[in-house]
């Protein structure tokens, strides 16, 4: 336990953010940032509003460095770690939920390792939110039930891909952007469907998001016309047959794309 000179004591509160919308960060949430001494953030979540969400605390961007450069995460654990050894309340506050590829638990096993007490709020997952935000569902009875969520970060191995295809569940993908072409080629490899439906929905929850529809053969094309760029979450799967997109039901969307891809 860490108990500061005036009595206070240390604790450290990792918080989920949600995607970005300030109605999408939980109750318990927005509670722990109105009680904190030190918020520490990065580009990802309801960034917009911390004035307002954290009154009383001390803000530090840990996306940026005074060079314009992120910070490690170890830097990032020795900051946590340090202010709540000064006795204050302190929110890592990330993007989406802690826990989904947020490295929240490297952070919570940093806190266990110097005894300073450590809680986490779950917030509302990208993974799931911002397709829902481009209408899409990632289950649907008839089309499918089940989801899988992974990682574009590093390439998937041969042995994962011919997982996810006989699985056939819905695929996820964030951090997907650069590695679109290994993910494609790979699933088309172990024999998914050429005409499958992707949807790439970009900076979900912004003025300017953006969704991008085409099939697994299209997707490649269609995501460089577009200039696609991070953050995005990428939908594999029949699902996106049911996302609404504005002008342009998805259906013609896809159908366009399965005639291009037929006769190029
Ligand atoms: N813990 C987070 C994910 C962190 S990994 C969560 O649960 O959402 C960062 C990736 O999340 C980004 O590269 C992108 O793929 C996705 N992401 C997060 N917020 C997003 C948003 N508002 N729009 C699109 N993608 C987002």
């Amino acid at each position: 336990m860490t108990v500061h000179p005036s009595g206070k004591t240390g604790a450290v509160t990792l918080v989920g953010g949600g995607p970005g919308a300030p109605g999408l960060l939980t109750v318990a949430g927005a509670n722990a940032l109105l009680e904190a001494d030190v918020v520490l953030y990065d580009r990802l979540g309801p960034t917009a509003h911390l004035t307002t969400l954290a009154p009383n605390a001390l803000l530090i961007d840990v996306g940026k460095l005074p060079g314009n450069h992120a910070v490690s995460q170890c830097d990032i654990e020795d900051l946590i770690v340090s202010h709540a050894l000064t006795g204050s309340r302190v929110v890592r506050l990330k993007g989406g939920d802690p826990y989904v590829f947020g490295r929240g638990s490297e952070e919570v096993l940093a806190c266990h390792a110097r005894g300073i007490p450590v809680s986490v709020v779950s917030g509302v997952t990208s993974a799931i939110s911002v397709p829902a935000a481009a209408g899409i569902p990632l289950t649907h009875r008839g089309l499918s039930h089940a989801f899988t969520v992974i990682s574009g970060h590093a390439p998937l191995t041969e042995r994962e891909l011919e997982g996810l295809v006989l699985l056939g569940s819905t695929i996820v993908v964030l951090m997907g952007v650069g590695t679109l072409p290994t993910l494609t080629q790979g699933l088309l490899r172990h024999g998914m469907a050429s005409d499958l439906p992707v949807a790439i929905i970009e900076r979900g929850f912004s003025d300017t998001q953006r969704t991008t529809i085409a099939t697994l053969a299209t997707v490649l094309g269609a995501a460089a016309q577009a200039s696609v760029s991070s953050p995005a979450v990428l939908v594999v799967g029949d699902v996106v047959r049911l996302a609404f997109t504005g002008d342009e039901s998805a259906e013609d969307l896809i159908s366009q794309a399965a005639q291009f891809q037929a006769t190029s």
